[in-house]
């Protein structure tokens, strides 16, 4: 790291390399500082890999409008260079008569958002869908599908990289101080020894840290209320012998924290169970086998023939939530902050669920923010 560049990004998970990717595309020198020797070693990686349609999330939100445009932006750019993806639909499944209420809220919430096809069915066409699903009826949402967000991540890299931006892995923003013409950013390495990088703007996509680094550039995260709320998902993997099969993901009507414990696929097929959610105060990936049975019941209510001997312990993630146990829906946090006395920094945070469809529109909403830099 040496002189002066036009933006330095904290942070190579998806979001901060779609930015470094939407700046450098635009001629600008881009620095990505990235704590882990390689990209996308966080929430990037740990994730159901679903590219949401956009159902959810209030109308208006960033989440809605980031994860529609987001989406599509996304299903173009794996098209174009070859990233493994499948539009493979989900099943939001109502297992009461309030379910299928609910049901029809969220087909008019997705409808308004920009989700395109969806369409409830009754329980017949349920079973004729999906073999091992029970349920009142579901709605059927055709622009879902998944992706592997590694290989997605990794394109951003490489756009990046192609336009000049330099990748700085290993080395961790541990202050970040205002400057006559801009920042200096200050990263410590692995041995701590510190490298110092001037900058004219700075993107702070540290996902789980980022109310941390928004503090390292002097805001009081609390007033502001952006401190994160970290909430964890377990997920358990469906043994390759048992005896069922899916071939659209299946989620049940969503709860307060998280969308409930649905089935995801990848790309190889391979079925999932989860994510729960769980606030927690640390940062630990562990998943306790102990709650085979817990997910088994929570899955039992729409795949009634699922054995929890059947669940194995496999991945987990921490969503960075800005939304606390008891409060209400919290919006992504996409700011410039001149008005905090911060010209050129943009924060951020919050960006949880639908963060990996909506990261190239979160890309191109940064650009926008920085374009008089
Ligand atoms: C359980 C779960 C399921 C999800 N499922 C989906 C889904 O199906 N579909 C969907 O669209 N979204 C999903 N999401 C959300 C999605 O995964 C995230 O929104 C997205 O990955 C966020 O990417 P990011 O780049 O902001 O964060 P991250 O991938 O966490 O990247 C942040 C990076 O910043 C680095 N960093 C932090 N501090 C510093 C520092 N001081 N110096 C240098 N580097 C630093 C970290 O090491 C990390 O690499 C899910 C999330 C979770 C937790």
């Amino acid at each position: 790291m040496s002189d002066g560049v036009d933006a330095v990004v904290v942070g190579a998970g998806v979001v901060g390399l779609a930015a470094a990717a939407a700046l450098a595309r635009r001629g600008r020198s881009v620095v990505v500082i990235e704590r882990h020797d390689g990209i996308a070693r966080e929430t990037t990686s740990r994730n159901s890999q679903v590219i949401h349609a956009g159902l959810y999330y209030p109308v208006g939100s960033a989440k809605a409008r980031l994860c529609v445009a987001g989406r599509e932006m996304l299903y173009e750019r794996c098209a174009r260079l070859g990233i493994p993806h499948r539009r493979l639909g989900k099943l939001v499944v109502a297992t009461s008569d309030e379910e299928l209420a609910a049901l029809e809220r969220i087909r008019a919430l997705g409808t308004q958002n920009g989700a395109p096809g969806l369409e409830i069915v009754d329980s017949d066409t349920v079973v004729r869908l999906e073999p091992a699903v029970r349920a009142v009826g579901a709605l059927v949402s055709p622009a879902t599908g998944i992706v592997d967000a590694h290989a997605f991540a990794l394109s951003f890299a490489a756009e990046a990289e192609a336009h000049g931006a330099v990748l700085a892995l290993g080395r961790e923003v541990v202050a970040i101080e205002l400057a006559a013409a801009g920042y200096r950013v200050i990263a410590s390495g692995a041995r701590g020894e510190r490298e110092e990088l001037a900058a004219a703007a700075v993107v702070n996509a540290a996902g789980l840290a980022s109310d941390r680094v928004a503090a390292l550039a002097g805001i009081d995260v609390d007033a502001r209320g952006l401190r994160l709320h970290p909430c964890k998902g377990d997920y358990f993997a469906l043994a390759p012998g048992a005896p069922l099969r899916f071939e659209r993901l299946v989620y049940p009507v969503p709860m307060h924290a998280g969308l409930g414990v649905h089935v995801t696929l990848d790309l190889g097929g391979r079925v999932r169970f989860g994510p729960d959610a769980t606030y927690c105060e640390r940062l630990d990936y562990a998943v306790d086998p102990g709650k085979a049975k817990a997910f088994a019941a929570a899955a039992q209510r729409y795949v009634p023939s699922l054995r929890a001997e059947w669940l194995a312990p496999d991945q987990a993630g921490i969503r960075p939530k800005l939304q606390g146990p008891s409060d209400a829906f919290r919006d992504f946090v996409i700011e410039e902050e001149s008005a905090a006395g911060l010209p050129g920094f943009v924060n951020l945070i919050g960006i949880e669920s639908p963060g990996l469809t909506a990261a190239p529109a979160i890309a191109e909403r940064v650009a926008e923010l920085l374009a008089s830099i």
